[in-house]
């Protein structure tokens, strides 16, 4: 591994550094999991696309720059280090659109992948349902081979921001007589379509991170099939392996929350304690640590050798580390921690709880840490299978 930058990757992130210098929005916007967030987050990605820097890694012809994986991971470190908006496109930039490059036709890339990169058509993940979550291939939502396409029936449940997405990806059931992993296909489903019926929720948080979808017979047509009819499981271990891979979680985002916190610790009266000093250390190590084990990850690949299972090491390590990372933020803070943003004394707008509470949830989506600890115990270690 060669733990240099090239002359044309420090031009890169030379590029990409000055631009968000001069654009990242001065003011803090609302959160991306409310309405009024999401729109004022649309409005950044859309200037984020005008000046092609929402998709670096994508071919040019699709609104990208055709930046290579370690560029990616050059301009996601400029990205956080700026403070800049979370990208609520994440469900559609980083999980479909993988998906789509790995199995779309070309008509399904040309027709789809403008629109997800301009934030023009938005998208959320249509997985979870009510009694099939770890266990994907429980999935009972199904559709039914009409003239044309298919009539999809069921509920899916826990979409990020499906309350105001206008379509999800998603499994569904289409042999019921086949064994589990082999019946099902990946359909492209729009939200704003009859038979749709669509109800946001509330996170821990009081956003309406969430939305519960019920499809009572809406018809999708055969284009919108991703993959082969009764093949999608394939298809979607592909999109998984997206969200636990490289793509989900980039190292900028933990080192970008590692600086914050030595800068917190500099500002807080808690700094004489000797044992947060040492958690500040382990945090800042750590955020490091990943962003070099990505760049291995990355260099492995870049040589066309595939992740594998050592994705899931990844996504154990970045989920604990963001639970610690906040829990030292909250421990400097001690009692004003709980401050919320409106309060006059609140410190960094309350970001540290609300960071805290959303990474509470790291270790439970994109498939759980005890499913990421079987895969690593029989793919990794070769320990027998349960
Ligand atoms: C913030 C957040 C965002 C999410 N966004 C989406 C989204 O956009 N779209 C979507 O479809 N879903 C989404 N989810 C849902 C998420 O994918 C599921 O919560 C997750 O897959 C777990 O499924 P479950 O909740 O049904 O729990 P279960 O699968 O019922 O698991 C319950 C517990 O049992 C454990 N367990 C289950 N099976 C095993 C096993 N074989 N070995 C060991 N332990 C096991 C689990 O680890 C867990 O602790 C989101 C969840 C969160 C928290």
């Amino acid at each position: 591994m060669d733990l240099t930058f090239s002359e044309r990757e420090e031009a890169f992130r030379r590029e990409a550094r000055a631009w968000l210098t001069a654009n990242v929005p001065k003011e803090r916007l609302p959160s991306g999991d409310t309405r009024e967030g999401f729109a004022r987050h649309l409005e950044w990605e859309r200037k984020l696309f005008d000046a092609r820097w929402a998709v670096v890694a994508w071919p040019e012809k699709y609104g990208g720059r055709g930046a290579s994986l370690m560029e990616w991971l050059i301009f996601e470190e400029e990205y956080w280090r700026a403070d800049a908006p979370n990208r609520v496109t994440q469900n559609g930039v980083f999980l479909l659109a993988p998906t789509l490059f790995a199995w779309g036709t070309e008509e399904q890339k040309d027709r789809l992948l403008p629109d997800i990169a301009s934030a023009r058509h938005l998208w959320a993940q249509g997985w979870s349902e009510p009694n099939a979550g770890s266990d994907l291939a429980a999935v009972k939502s199904h559709a039914e081979r009409v003239p044309g396409g298919f009539r999809l029936y069921g509920q899916k449940t826990w979409c990020t921001r499906g309350a105001f997405c206008d379509a999800i990806f998603g499994p569904f059931r289409t042999d019921p007589q086949a064994a589990r992993h082999k019946g099902l296909t990946y359909f492209l489903v729009p939200l704003r379509a009859e038979g749709v019926t669509v109800r946001g929720n509330a996170r821990l948080d009081g956003d309406e991170g969430f939305a519960e979808v019920f499809l009572d017979g809406v018809f999708v047509p055969d284009r919108d099939v991703l993959g082969k009819v009764n093949e999608g499981w394939q298809v979607a271990m592909s999109t998984t392996s997206s969200e636990r891979g490289l793509s989900l979680r980039s190292p900028g985002r933990f080192l970008a929350t590692a600086s914050r916190l030595v800068d917190l610790y500099r500002r807080s009266r808690a700094s004489a304690d000797p044992t947060l000093k040492d958690r500040l250390a382990r945090a800042w190590i750590d955020a490091e640590a990943y962003r070099w084990f990505t760049f291995q990850a990355a260099t492995r690949m870049s040589e066309g050798k595939p992740l594998g299972p050592e994705a899931s090491l990844s996504k154990i390590f970045w989920s604990e580390m963001d639970i610690a990372l906040h829990e030292t933020a909250l421990a400097l803070l001690g009692a004003r921690a709980e401050l919320e943003e409106a309060a006059p004394d609140a410190v960094d707008h309350g970001a540290w709880m609300k960071g805290y509470q959303f990474a509470l949830a790291g270790p439970i989506y994109a498939g759980t840490n005890e499913i990421q600890k079987n895969v690593v115990a029989e793919r990794i270690l070769g320990l027998p299978r349960e």
